[in-house]
């Protein structure tokens, strides 16, 4: 099959979600410029993608079903289900600070990238904050995929060099006397924070205080939401 470069990429851009044209015939280098190519990574992870498939190495079904697990079953419920449990739960909270892989797959989290789990826990004195300054290292089993702001660079440079201040953009203001800590998540070791309970939460039980916990506040840039609060969107 005789495939030119223009078909190449205007196929690898239609399987990737992106609109376009259809103008095989004479199309110049300046109608390419106009067009809203996706990165390079993207177009090389579908391509790779398309020749695999191509091949019958591996089943688009099984993708698809990956991709699902990920992004509809795998999510930082999973993890608010944690914080949850320790928030309530005195024995388990002390087994997740010492021994976390042990007390998360007690919930039934584990799985790749979440492997050699460190919880480090929030309290009036402690902030803690997690980055992975490399790439973007992430506990998957109990967070999810990274939001895209994790793998930045804007973020993954200044939560080293400007905690407070990124912090701030997020608007969290952390008080001058609260000891601020940023730990630096890489493929031995991926963190996860445990926020402080809010006030006014004492008399929840566990599905209550879970629907409290954000993923931020499992990342260190947010907080958990108080008794009565609702997410914004
Ligand atoms: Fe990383």
């Amino acid at each position: 099959m005789d495939v030119t470069r223009r078909g190449f990429i205007t196929t690898t851009v239609a399987t990737a979600g992106v609109a376009v044209t259809p103008n095989a015939q004479g199309a110049s280098h300046a109608d390419h410029d106009q067009q809203a190519l996706p990165s390079d990574l993207t177009l090389r992870v579908k391509s790779l993608e398309s020749l695999l498939v191509e091949k019958g190495l591996v089943d688009p079904a099984a993708l698809d079903a990956l991709v699902d697990i990920y992004e509809h079953k795998i999510g930082p419920r999973n993890g608010a289900r944690v914080v949850a449990r320790a928030w309530s739960d005195p024995e388990y909270k002390r087994r997740l600070l010492t021994d976390a892989d042990a007390a998360i797959a007690d919930l039934g989290f584990v799985g790749q990238q979440g492997e050699h789990m460190v919880v480090v826990e929030n309290t009036p004195a402690i902030h803690n904050m997690v980055v992975c300054t490399l790439c973007s290292c992430y506990p998957w089993p109990t967070l999810g995929l990274p939001p895209t702001w994790y793998k930045s660079a804007p973020y993954r440079s200044r939560a080293v060099i400007d905690p407070r201040g990124v912090l701030r953009e997020f608007g969290l203001e952390i008080p001058a006397h609260v000891e601020l800590r940023v730990w630096d998540s890489t493929a031995e070791i991926r963190y996860l924070v445990l926020p402080e309970r809010p006030a006014g939460s004492e008399s929840l039980d566990q599905e209550a205080l879970a629907a409290l916990v954000t993923r931020d506040s499992m990342i260190g840039t947010g907080r958990p939401l108080s008794p009565g609060e609702s997410a914004t969107p």
